[in-house]
């Protein structure tokens, strides 16, 4: 893996904004009182010496979680490529929880577009993978979410986003598949019609997770 990052020699354009959240805060004593229920009902005594604390620990967790900065997860770019044609972000790693088993996953999220003139920040795509990973998800809507916020900011179609999913449901439990992983793609404008430029995002894409 390397860690050097080869920045487009183009200037970012204006701040992008982000969405606002969906929940910014929750109120952490209710959701601590709730998880300390919890615990009590999967036969546990919220009063041991381990668990002290736990309830008031997880609420703040889901606060970070589920606030803006996406504290929760963890972001870095290993690659940009910049040709006249294509630009493409990779090694950019998120954490999000599964809305259907509470369990983390983790997406590897690639993401390649064709400029015109201008070149998006590199740290804005972080921002955007992180702030749609900070809620209950399923990989295919973030992939989605990812794609369409990315062409909305860039003002075209010609945006893909391919994301490589780990998902702890299918790790710990059901099927036990440690290894298993999900890929999902996003194609719009010329990357759904052009099959030269969509096999090139590819190959980045693949190249990418092969050295995560
Ligand atoms: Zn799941």
């Amino acid at each position: 893996m390397t860690t050097s990052v080869a920045r487009p020699a183009a200037v970012p354009s204006a701040e992008v904004p982000v969405p606002s959240r969906l929940s910014a805060h929750i109120d952490a004593v209710r959701v601590a009182d709730l998880i300390a229920q919890l615990l009590v009902e999967l036969g546990e005594d919220p009063a041991r010496e381990g668990l002290i604390g736990t309830p008031d620990r997880v609420a703040a967790w889901w606060n970070a979680f589920l606030s803006s900065d996406g504290t929760a997860s963890a972001t870095r770019f290993t690659e940009s490529q910049l040709s006249s044609q294509l630009v493409i972000v990779g090694g950019m790693s998120v954490w999000s929880l599964c809305e259907h088993h509470l369990l983390p996953m983790n997406l590897q999220v690639t993401a390649g577009y064709v400029p015109v003139g201008e070149v998006l920040g590199l740290s804005k795509f972080g921002r955007i993978a992180r702030h749609f990973a900070g809620r209950l998800q399923v990989q295919e809507r973030f992939t989605r979410q990812v794609a369409e916020y990315l062409t909305s900011v860039i003002g075209r179609e010609d945006v893909a986003v391919a994301v490589r999913g780990v998902h702890l449901c299918m790790s710990m439990r059901g099927v036990r598949m440690k290894e298993a992983s999900t890929t999902t793609v996003h194609t719009g404008g010329r990357f759904g019609t052009d099959t030269v430029l969509s096999q090139q995002f590819l190959t980045v894409a693949a190249g990418h997770w092969g050295t995560l």
